[in-house]
């Protein structure tokens, strides 16, 4: 069945939702853009969602030819007319058309893209078992130097990393930031657990906030459970007791190798399937 795309103020068929091969989002990665869900008819944290585009926006220097209150609207719309309950939405805001040089003052309207399409899942083995993830050479990009909280359209530095994970046989990877911490995975955040106390990268460490990693301190903190945010490198990382990733698609996701080394006892562990349960208690309820 095909899909309606929010594209530039109206809906349109998937067909006819094409984007000019001028448009500074293609020719350059200009722009910004965000991962939500949708469960059971409801989007997930949509006003924190909203809120990471526009800072994304206004750190670029972009602007949204819309309200945030508009934006929320145009989403939701965008889930009800395809009918969907579960939904994975892919809002995406680029500098819009433009000519063959930067200059983003040739381009005169930002091009505005809602996509609410279903939910591609990751297999349920993989949460059973948990994964395996490698360090990889590619370092996460220098806050100084494109901000990781940007949510921005260029991604060459996680695929780069993604790709190294793949040639390595891995999904997901750790991603260090240049001082050799740990700042965070290709298209998640990471948490490690020892001696009951949760540990995970802080913003200087250069990472994207994660929506996902917000919710789940807080539920951790709700349940007693302690959570600190401080620099982590790959040895903290060994000899953990768990590990576990944290993202819009992937939710609350074991870990149970990290560069060859079992965490723990080489299955999620005990705190991770708490949270993970959590987690989806608070997204079905
Ligand atoms: N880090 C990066 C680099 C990401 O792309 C994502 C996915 N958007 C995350 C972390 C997780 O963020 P969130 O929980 O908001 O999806």
């Amino acid at each position: 069945m095909s899909l309606k795309i929010y594209l530039d103020g109206k809906f349109v068929p998937e067909e006819d939702a094409s984007v000019s091969v001028f448009d500074h989002g293609y020719l350059y990665g200009d722009g910004v853009f965000e991962g939500i869900r949708a469960y059971s008819g409801k989007v997930f944290k949509l006003d924190e969602h909203v809120r990471r585009l526009y800072d994304s926006a206004r750190a670029i220097m972009l602007e949204i030819p819309m309200p945030p209150q508009e934006m929320a609207a145009k989403i939701n719309e965008a889930v009800n007319i395809n009918g969907l309950t579960d939904a994975y939405i892919r809002v995406v805001v680029s500098r819009g058309k433009g000519d063959l040089g930067l200059d983003p003052r040739k381009c005169p309207r930002p091009t505005v893209v809602i996509i609410a399409a279903s939910i591609q899942l990751y297999p349920q083995e993989l949460y059973d078992k948990g994964l395996e993830v490698v360090s990889v050479p590619t370092n996460r990009i220098p806050n100084e130097c494109l901000n990781p909280r940007i949510k921005s359209l260029n991604y060459l530095n996680n695929i780069l990393a993604k790709i190294e994970g793949i040639n390595a046989g891995v999904i997901e990877v750790v991603m260090l930031n240049r001082n050799g911490y740990v700042a965070e995975c290709s298209g998640d955040n990471i948490f490690c657990i020892r001696d009951g106390v949760i540990r995970t990268p802080p913003v200087e460490a250069g990472i994207l906030l994660g929506i996902t990693r917000g919710t789940v301190i807080d539920l951790a903190r709700s349940k007693g459970l302690q959570v600190i945010e401080t620099n982590l490198n790959r040895f903290d990382l060994y000899v953990s007791d768990e590990v576990f990733l944290t993202g819009t698609a992937a939710e609350v996701i074991g870990v149970v190798k990290v560069d060859g080394r079992a965490i723990g006892s080489g299955k999620p562990g005990e705190i991770t399937r708490t949270l993970k349960a959590a987690f989806e208690e608070l997204v079905r309820s």
